[in-house]
């Protein structure tokens, strides 16, 4: 370790280590803890700040959701049975509760940075871009992403966020929101949506009215690696710094590393260690070094670890 930093924030706990679908399904409930062990044994967390995790509450949800979609989560929850989408995300016992820990979580990292309590932050189970205002999807019950925007916006007035999504899905929940948005800035690198879920993010779908010109999706072919993910970056970066977000969410998930069991890119976590320095370093020459990592997918284990882990190591070298 060249250097310690206090600034890193991560928020971890039990709460939301118990989103998941059970240990027969790819998104299980082992991931979390897959990642704290890794950042034990890599002595990083001992130059990070732990913060617990918290619970959105009812309006907090609606921030981005729809009332009627809540509480048919809460409902389908309680029973326990039946699915929240076509078949992809099963309504396990207590997903509304587990679901709005990772969305209270994410609020609560946005806060510390908006405070200046932290300057940059990591929660790994979160980061669900999948979930449309009125669906479940892909996995995603609520959308932890969707609703921290709509707080920045609705609460804090800002006027440009950036959104960046290196997931190997698109982040079609966020997209399709605030397609026509022109206070988010949108950067999306995933594997072309004619190869895999979701099948969106065309790089011909830049935004519509208001926020016309202001997306950015990238597909990148099945087998896509790190020199593919850092020529494809440059053009991701450049966007985002013209922008001069006030804010910057990335979505790193690490199912786009080698080895994934459901996709097809074949980046390493370096690739997750330039992503988060390069905004790092955009956030700081903004004037304000606030950025917000959100967990995201990532079905191997020693994957999502180490890709995880290579985030919350550059944000402890950034200054
Ligand atoms: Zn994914």
């Amino acid at each position: 370790m060249r250097k310690r930093s206090a600034n890193t924030c991560i928020f971890t706990g039990p709460a939301i280590a118990a989103y998941g679908f059970g240990n027969d399904h790819p998104f299980g409930l082992d991931r979390h803890d897959a990642f704290i062990h890794a950042l034990e044994a890599s002595g990083l967390a001992e130059h990070v700040t732990s913060h617990p995790t918290a619970i959105a509450t009812r309006e907090q949800l609606a921030l981005f959701h729809t009332d009627d979609y809540i509480a048919r989560v809460k409902q389908l929850s309680d029973s326990g049975t039946g699915f929240l989408d076509s078949g992809d995300t099963p309504a396990m016992p207590g997903i509304y509760e587990s679901a709005a820990a990772v969305a209270g979580t994410s609020l609560a990292a946005t806060e510390a940075l908006m405070s200046g309590e932290c300057r940059r932050a990591f929660v790994p189970i979160a980061g669900l871009h999948h979930a449309r205002r009125d669906r479940a999807g892909g996995f995603c019950v609520f959308n932890d992403c969707g609703i921290v925007i709509e707080h920045l916006v609705k609460l804090h007035g800002l006027e440009r966020i950036a959104y960046v999504d290196i997931d190997a899905h698109h982040g079609d929940g966020v997209f399709y929101a605030f397609e026509d948005s022109p206070r988010v800035y949108f950067a999306d690198l995933h594997e072309d949506g004619r190869c895999l879920y979701p099948g969106t993010g065309a790089e011909h779908e830049t935004g519509k009215g208001a926020g016309a010109g202001r997306k950015l999706n990238i597909a990148m072919a099945p087998g896509a690696d790190d020199r593919d993910f850092l020529a494809a970056w440059l053009r991701a970066e450049q966007f985002i710094a013209a922008a001069e977000p006030q804010f910057i969410i990335l979505q790193c998930g690490a199912d786009s590393l080698a080895g994934d069991p459901i996709t097809h890119l074949a980046y390493s976590e370096k690739s997750h260690a330039h992503a988060a320095s390069r905004l790092a370093a955009v956030a700081r020459t903004c004037g304000h070094s606030r950025v917000l990592a959100l967990g995201g997918g990532g079905y191997n284990r020693d994957n999502l670890a180490r890709a995880w882990c290579a985030v919350v190591r550059a944000f402890i070298y950034s200054d």
